[in-house]
């Protein structure tokens, strides 16, 4: 079981700012950011680059919930990021799918 799993499991704490029925949504331990979520799938999908054609609801889900819990922040007007890392390059360390949601100061590009 992966760390988020056990976060949904509710093994792990974590302060949840936002859940239904197929995503859950909580503060980074380690924000990068003044705003840093990290939105995830109930179901497991291992990252993005193993998302199968049946996740594309799913997939689509998700991307719509990142934009309300960023509005619902406060990040509608001033801008946000959504980052989703992949692999080792993409600097992935959690292998269950999440989309980090960044903002609440002006963010660099191209990231470092
Ligand atoms: P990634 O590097 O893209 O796999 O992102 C994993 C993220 O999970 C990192 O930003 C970590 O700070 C965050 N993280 C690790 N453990 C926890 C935890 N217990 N609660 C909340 N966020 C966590």
């Amino acid at each position: 079981m992966t760390l988020f799993e056990k976060i949904i499991a509710r093994q792990i704490p974590a302060d949840i700012v936002y859940e239904d029925d197929q995503v859950l949504a909580f503060r980074d331990i380690k924000p990068q950011a003044p705003t840093h979520i990290l939105i995830i799938p109930k179901r497991h999908v291992t990252r993005v680059n193993e998302a199968q054609s049946g996740d594309a609801a799913l997939l689509g889900h998700l991307l719509l919930k990142a934009a309300e819990v960023a509005r619902a922040a406060g990040l509608g007007e001033t801008g946000y990021r959504l980052v989703i890392n992949n692999g080792p390059d993409g600097g992935e360390t959690v292998p269950h799918l999440h989309c980090h949601l960044l903002g609440g100061r002006p963010l660099c590009w191209p990231p470092g």
